[in-house]
């Protein structure tokens, strides 16, 4: 199995932290999300300590919400030690209305609205991070008026390409995310921001994309960013107390993907960041790191009822699931590849290969291709494993499908975490 929370029971189905996938489906119907909250715990705790030790103890890493953002996640990240990021007013309220408390949240987003910046500011977010200028005035502005001094990150990009999807890759030059430092345009915006009275420039951010095995991107990013830092000490006077450097670490979708030593890789970084700083004489209070795909990614699995298989003669083979592109657009979006399982016969050898189809008119709906399975009969479950990132965050109601439930999984337990959309939901803003 691609994860060790995941076994074969003794009637044959796949089990998900010793729960039986198939009476999971009967229990909750599909499909379904299902969350290990052991994984996600065990994942937090991978970086909180491993920032702590090779970070210094005011580090700590955020949770990025835009992976997987609903009422349920926040209690869980939070006991874990995590702060988490937000890119929107909508996953504000959400992470507020779970109790999170805003002076540990980051405020992301290439174009905040004005009222965007009001709700922030209102909330007490602990940091904005700044992506522009336009974005630095209206602040200053909106924060005097709500007479709080706002502290912030400055977004600069570095100049990186850290060899991911074009789609999911931030960190080049040619980016609508953030300022470039190459350009000379970032020095404008540090001077900018310390002329702001109303805002007080905590330090940096930089995000180089997702999905990263290597980690040549993360070792080059600190260098720049101290040098940086370094260079605007001298020049302005600006003391960067904090680094924020961005999530994006890689996860193992399939078999063919490496597994990133997270500890390892955090260490690698911190060795870079501390020759720096002698370099160039600083030394920072704080490093943040934002991961969303690593802490969450491999604790979902989703579960569907499979229609049974169509095979068209000289060419492939199908099964059809009864959810697809509306709860995991990430095939349709980028290709992304999946490990799937007949979990109504995870003991059988898996022998059949085909392309698991989702129920929309489009011809783009599929889960996965050329993937090897025990063939399926109608009835049998499926299920596609690493759902928890980026899946019911992205989730449609294309072909007004109803978005599935979700449960989540502890100490052999389960419990529903969010209801299944009905056909009145969809139409519940319709006059
Ligand atoms: C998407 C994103 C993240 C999280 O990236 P992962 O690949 O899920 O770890 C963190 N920070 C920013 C600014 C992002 O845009």
């Amino acid at each position: 199995m691609l994860y060790n929370n995941l076994t074969v029971n003794e009637k044959g189905h796949l089990a998900i932290g010793g729960l039986d996938a198939v009476e999971l489906a009967a229990e909750y119907g599909t499909p379904l999300y299902v969350l290990d909250e052991d994984v996600i715990r065990a994942n937090c705790r991978t970086y909180v300590d491993a920032m702590h030790e090779y970070f210094g103890p005011e580090s700590a890493p955020l949770f990025a919400s835009k992976a997987l953002c609903f009422k349920g996640i926040y209690p869980v990240v939070q006991s874990e030690g995590m702060c988490v990021d937000v890119v929107s007013p909508g996953e504000i309220f959400t992470a507020v209305a779970a109790g999170f408390p805003a002076s540990k949240m980051f405020f992301h987003g290439t174009n905040k609205t004005d009222a965007d910046i009001e709700y922030g500011v209102s909330q007490g977010i602990g940091y904005f991070v700044v992506d522009n200028l336009n974005e630095l005035e209206v602040l200053n502005k909106v924060a005097s008026e709500q007479e709080v001094v706002q502290k912030v990150l400055l977004r600069l990009t570095c100049g990186l390409d850290p060899h991911t999807l074009e789609a999911i890759n931030t960190g080049k030059v040619d980016s609508q995310f953030g300022v470039p430092i190459d350009t000379g345009q970032a020095d404008e915006f540090v001077r900018t921001a310390l002329s702001c009275e109303y805002i007080e420039v905590a330090g940096f951010h930089s995000h180089v994309g997702s999905q990263i095995f290597e980690s040549d991107s993360f070792n080059r990013q600190v260098e720049i960013l101290t040098e940086y830092a370094a260079k605007m000490k001298y020049a302005y006077g600006l003391t960067v107390r904090i680094l924020n450097i961005g999530g994006g670490f890689g996860v193992r979708y399939t078999e063919k993907d490496p597994q990133i030593d997270i500890p390892a890789r955090i260490k690698e970084v911190s060795e870079h960041l501390k020759a720096a700083c002698e370099k160039y004489g600083i030394s920072f209070e704080a490093i943040y790191m934002e991961p969303g795909r690593s802490i969450i990614a491999d604790a979902g699995t989703t579960l569907y009822t499979t229609g049974g298989c169509k095979e068209v003669k000289g060419y492939r083979n199908y099964v059809t699931v009864d959810g697809g592109m509306t709860d995991n657009p990430r095939y349709a979006l980028y290709k992304s590849e999946y490990t799937v399982l007949n979990a109504s016969k995870a003991g059988e050898p898996a022998d059949y290969e085909c392309t698991i189809a989702g129920r929309c008119c489009e011809s783009g709906d599929r889960v996965a291709e050329y993937v090897s399975i025990a063939k399926p009969e109608r009835g049998d479950i499926i299920a596609v494993l690493t759902t928890g990132a980026y899946n019911y965050a992205m989730a449609s109601n294309y072909n007004r499908i109803p978005k599935p439930a979700m449960i989540m999984i502890k100490d052999g337990k389960s419990r529903l975490v969010v209801k299944r959309e009905t056909y009145e939901d969809l139409m519940k803003n319709e006059l």
